[in-house]
């Protein structure tokens, strides 16, 4: 079965519309999608309404920023009630600490002699609450500052770059608490991402289960394919559903909707929450 649970829209960093998202799922011949924009719920009607019209199964997500041990972790949410208040209060919160942050990037690259990004990245952004790093990089691409995002990340916008400005995003329990609140499951995104040592990893694994976590990525567009067996055994450790996800985030990504490969076996597949026969 072709799963496909993390992906943007335009709604938070993607290139492309939450329905055009669904249109290239279903063209890619996924079966069971979910979308999950940054902090933000506000694709989700739309997305779901196409998917359903073209016969796609939709299961409804977010990614939400987290601050834990003074690094970035993103929570995957799915099954997710958008419409539950709570939830939608509970976001724009975490969105508002977009702005001041923007300002000091834009800043911090002022310094270093690039002008006009804030201008330039709000301009590619849709959603003026959710201006991420990835609308900072696309504009310092198209000023020729950089070729690719990769770049852009190295020199300029990673952990320890001259215009990386650390954030306080939510907290791991209230990630989880608040997927929970609206009738969701909790994801690990892409652990293969994070500089974390291993006993950090042990305890992120370990809290994350205390709390009600439900499920960790496994494959995804992030990880290298040796990192599928790695987080393979953590799933089956500690006692995690298994995701799948390419992180679509349009054409500029590695990976395509759709493309990943099937799970290693032996893990038990956390849409089978949602769909029938798996
Ligand atoms: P933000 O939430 O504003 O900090 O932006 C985070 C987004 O930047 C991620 O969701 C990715 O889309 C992108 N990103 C972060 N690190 C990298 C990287 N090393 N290479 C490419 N994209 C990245
Ligand atoms: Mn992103
Ligand atoms: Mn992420
Ligand atoms: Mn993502």
């Amino acid at each position: 079965m072709n799963v496909d649970l993390h992906s943007h829209s335009t709604v938070s960093d993607g290139l492309l519309l939450p329905v055009e998202v669904a249109q290239r799922a279903h063209r890619n011949g996924v079966q069971v999608w979910a979308l999950t924009d940054h902090d933000e719920v506000g694709g989700l009607a739309q997305a779901q309404s196409e998917a359903e019209r073209l016969g796609m199964q939709f299961i409804p997500g977010v990614e939400i920023s987290v601050t834990w041990l003074n690094k970035t972790v993103h929570i995957v949410g799915l099954g997710i009630n958008y419409q539950c208040p709570e939830l939608q209060e509970a976001l724009r919160q975490v969105r508002t600490g977009r702005m001041p942050r923007s300002e000091k990037i834009a800043q911090a690259l002022a310094n270093m002699g690039i002008e006009g990004a804030l201008e330039g990245a709000s301009a590619l952004a849709s959603n003026p609450e959710l201006v991420s790093r990835t609308h900072f990089a696309r504009f310092l691409i198209e000023q020729g500052h950089c070729s690719d995002i990769q770049e852009v990340f190295n020199k300029y916008l990673g952990e320890g770059c001259p215009a990386y400005v650390p954030m306080q995003w939510a907290r791991l329990e209230e990630a989880v608490r608040w997927i929970h609140e609206a009738g969701g499951v909790a994801v690990i995104a892409h652990p293969g991402r994070y500089r974390f040592t291993p006993l950090q990893f042990d305890l992120l694994f370990n809290t994350f289960k205390e709390l009600g976590g439900e499920g960790i990525e496994v494959v995804t567009g992030s990880h290298e394919p040796h990192q599928y067996q790695e987080y393979a055994r953590v799933a089956r450790q500690y006692g995690f559903e298994a995701s799948v996800g390419s992180d679509f985030h349009g054409i500029e990504g590695r990976m395509d909707l759709g493309e990943l490969p099937p799970l290693p076996a032996g893990l038990t597949p956390i849409w089978q929450r949602w769909v029938e026969g798996v």
